[in-house]
């Protein structure tokens, strides 16, 4: 049984891009018969809402594109990462990390788009009860060894890294206790029966090292698809924080056959934006049709949004 999933962070509101990747994998699973599993994927405690979950939740329904599971949160799934660390520990491929966000950045040449922020003096005031707190929990990174790592994405086609060098040892735990995402969503997606991963191409980097995660733990790795972002005009991507066109705006102006429809034809499944439903879609959805190169959203093209 083939086996997609929606895998949303419940940070913010979904924008079109999210909307678009989510459309594909449902599609994916539909068109074969398959099912479609929903994993809140709330791993970090500081950025993740309920309100926000149940925001996604609404949109998905809203859309058509409706789940037949519901895994586990992340944020439930405490005691199955760490079995996994301790697995990992076990065999000695993990280490403690002690280095801090800024002095990971310190080794590195400054650059304008690092984002690199003033450093506020934060623990220049600590006590020392707060240092010893503090030291106590080192992050965990796993070793990655002098290996190339091959595969063929569904729509990208070959892509290869080699581990060590493209990579570099990887966070698989952070400082704070949370499980990092690259470990959690190769646990969640290779216990929770998921055959197939669409996603958005700007995690294509991230496979390779995941698929390394799926062998050391023995699971079974899906196919993956990544597919085509979407750029704003001025060529940067969609993102919740810039609030582009999320769902909060777009349930205002469009009806979910019509955001579906122009969607669907910036794919390249359909020939024109008409208004069609998630089922209709299904039925004339094919992989070869869907284009790898990203997409460009221009405003004026599509008469959807005009006007937004
Ligand atoms: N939760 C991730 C996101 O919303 C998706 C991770 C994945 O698809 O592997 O960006």
């Amino acid at each position: 049984m083939v086996a997609g999933r929606f895998a949303p962070s419940p940070s913010g509101r979904m924008h079109l891009g999210n909307v678009f990747s989510a459309m594909l994998a449902w599609l994916s699973a539909k068109s074969q018969g398959g099912e479609i599993l929903l994993r809140i994927e709330d791993l970090d405690p500081s950025r993740s809402k309920t309100e926000y979950a149940e925001a996604i939740m609404d949109d998905f329904r809203w859309l058509g594109l409706l789940w037949d599971r519901r895994a586990e949160n992340q944020s439930c799934r405490g005691q199955v990462y760490r079995e996994a660390l301790r697995l990992l520990e076990e065999k000695g491929l993990v280490y403690p990390c002690y280095c801090s966000r800024d002095q990971l950045h310190a080794a590195s040449a400054p650059h304008a788009s690092d984002g690199r922020l003033i450093y506020a003096g934060t623990c220049r005031s600590l006590t020392p009860e707060q240092r010893a707190e503090k030291a106590k929990q080192p992050a965990l990174r796993l070793i990655l060894p002098h290996r190339e790592i091959r595969f063929t994405d569904g729509l990208q086609g070959d892509y290869a890294m080699v581990l060590d060098e493209d990579m570099g040892d990887i966070i698989v735990r952070r400082a704070d206790d949370v499980a990092a995402y690259q470990l959690a969503v190769v646990l969640d997606d290779g216990t929770e029966g998921v055959t197939e991963v669409v996603r958005g191409r700007d995690l294509l980097s991230s496979t390779p090292v995941q698929l390394y995660i799926y062998e050391l733990l023995g699971l079974k790795a899906p196919k993956f698809y990544h597919v085509p972002m979407l750029l704003a005009p001025d060529g940067r991507r969609l993102s919740k924080r810039d609030g582009d066109l999320d769902l909060g705006v777009l349930r205002e102006k469009m009806k979910p056959e019509e955001i579906l429809g122009m969607l669907a034809n910036w794919a390249g499944i359909l020939d024109h934006p008409e208004s069609v439903s998630a089922k209709e879609l299904a039925s004339v959805f094919s992989w070869d049709k869907v284009s790898s190169k990203d997409i460009t959203v221009h405003e004026k093209e599509s008469p959807f949004l005009r006007g937004i």
